[in-house]
């Protein structure tokens, strides 16, 4: 009989978001739904207040903020993002909120980017769960649906608003894992691209390379998904004309980017990523960089694992003149090196799609080593 691969784990039972409606100007949907849910609060004589998380970038911007349905009696609450969420942060903002009496709102909205919409996600699953968020960090573990949740992305490329999980880290174990669960999934999503044209290029470049990415890693990856194939191709293709072809903010490109956004979440849900996330991650828990600037650093170390990806990647940022951080481990000694060795290899499961199940015969340590100096 054959060894059972730690492959075999079930990326094969998916569930999609609720609902969504796309296309410019699908912002002014927002209240429509909001007033749905508050309704049938009123007929259960529940709370009929909603939460909104916001990107604090939208701090001040009336004009936005008067179009997403709030009224005087709901929480409105800016969402920081100069660091990306820890489970003591969600489990503090969920208290907040139960202290100001929204522990039971009507509906919850995360209106920003994966952070925002990962902290929607998580609190959701809290207010109706309890306990703390780092019990939830793993896979199957939400016991209870979320408050009903609906997604405003204002950035593309993580496909967070389409995943089953929210990734936080646990700042006691250096854990960085989400609630995996179907509970995590949004019931309703919007996406409307106007919102993405304030992005500064680079990070647009950088979070918009999150979809191409992993759908590189996936498909070269040994485990195969039919439905998650599909899903990865047309998201490479639509990375391609945006980012290839013409200004990647132009209003066309902003309306692709956010279709190939929302395929590439679809297409996680159903493969594995790679080489390039482990030593993303790395990045992310020893020198705090952020996930999508740290994937362009280990992409652009990659040549020798995915050359036809690293070299229409290094196009993409040449043509829309993005530069990559580059030297990001020239400062590190032995101990740094090797908590950053650690903290790739422990994701076996990307690593033996990528590699096999003896990936730790390639990924020494000395080539591991040699593999973040060229960052
Ligand atoms: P982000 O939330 O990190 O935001 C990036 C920056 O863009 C922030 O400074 C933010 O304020 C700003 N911003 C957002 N929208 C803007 C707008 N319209 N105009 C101007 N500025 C704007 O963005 P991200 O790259 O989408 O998310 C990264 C996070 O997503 C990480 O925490 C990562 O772990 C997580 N992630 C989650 C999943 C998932 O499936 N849940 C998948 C991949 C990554
Ligand atoms: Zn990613």
């Amino acid at each position: 009989m054959s060894k059972k691969s730690i492959l075999d784990t079930g990326v094969r039972k998916v569930k999609n978001v609720g609902g969504f409606h796309f296309g410019s100007g699908s912002l002014e949907e927002l209240p429509t739904y909001v007033e749905t849910r508050r309704a049938i609060a009123r007929e259960q004589k529940k709370c009929e207040g909603v939460v909104f998380l916001v990107d604090h970038f939208f701090r001040g911007q009336e004009e936005i903020l008067a179009r997403i349905g709030a009224h005087v009696s709901d929480r409105i609450a800016f969402v920081e993002t100069k660091d990306e969420p820890t489970t003591d942060g969600i489990d503090q903002l969920t208290r907040t909120l139960i202290a100001e009496g929204y522990g039971e709102p009507a509906a919850l909205v995360g209106m920003g980017g994966g952070i925002t919409m990962d902290t929607a996600k998580a609190v959701s699953n809290l207010l109706t769960n309890g306990g703390r968020a780092a019990q939830y960090q793993g896979w199957d573990l939400v016991k209870r649906p979320g408050i009903y949740k609906i997604a405003v992305p204002t950035i593309s490329g993580t496909g967070a608003e389409a995943t089953r999980t929210c990734v936080m880290i646990n700042k006691e174990n250096g854990l960085k894992l989400g609630m995996n669960s179907d509970h995590t999934v949004f019931d309703q999503i919007v996406m409307d691209p106007d919102l993405t044209a304030t992005v500064p290029r680079n990070q647009f470049f950088y979070t918009g390379m999150d979809a191409y990415i992993h759908s590189v890693e996936s498909l070269s990856g040994s485990y195969r998904n039919p439905v998650g194939d599909a899903y990865s191709r047309e998201t490479i293709q639509l990375c391609r004309d945006v980012f290839l072809e013409g200004d990647m903010m132009s209003s066309g490109s902003r309306e692709k980017l956010m279709v190939a956004s929302y395929l590439g979440g679809c297409a996680i849900a159903t493969s594995y990523v790679g080489l390039v996330h482990p030593f993303s991650a790395g990045l992310s828990v020893v020198l705090g960089l952020h996930h999508c600037v740290a994937n362009c650093i280990a992409l652009n170390a990659m040549e020798e694992f995915y050359p036809d990806g690293w070299a229409e990647f290094t196009r993409m940022a040449r043509g829309q003149n993005i530069s990559i951080p580059e030297g990001v481990c020239a400062r590190l000694d032995e101990a740094g090196f090797r908590a950053l060795y650690d903290a790739t290899v422990i994701h076996e499961k990307p690593l033996t799609n990528a590699l096999g199940e003896d990936f730790r015969a390639i990924l020494t340590y000395e080539r591991v080593v040699e593999i973040f100096q060229r960052m």
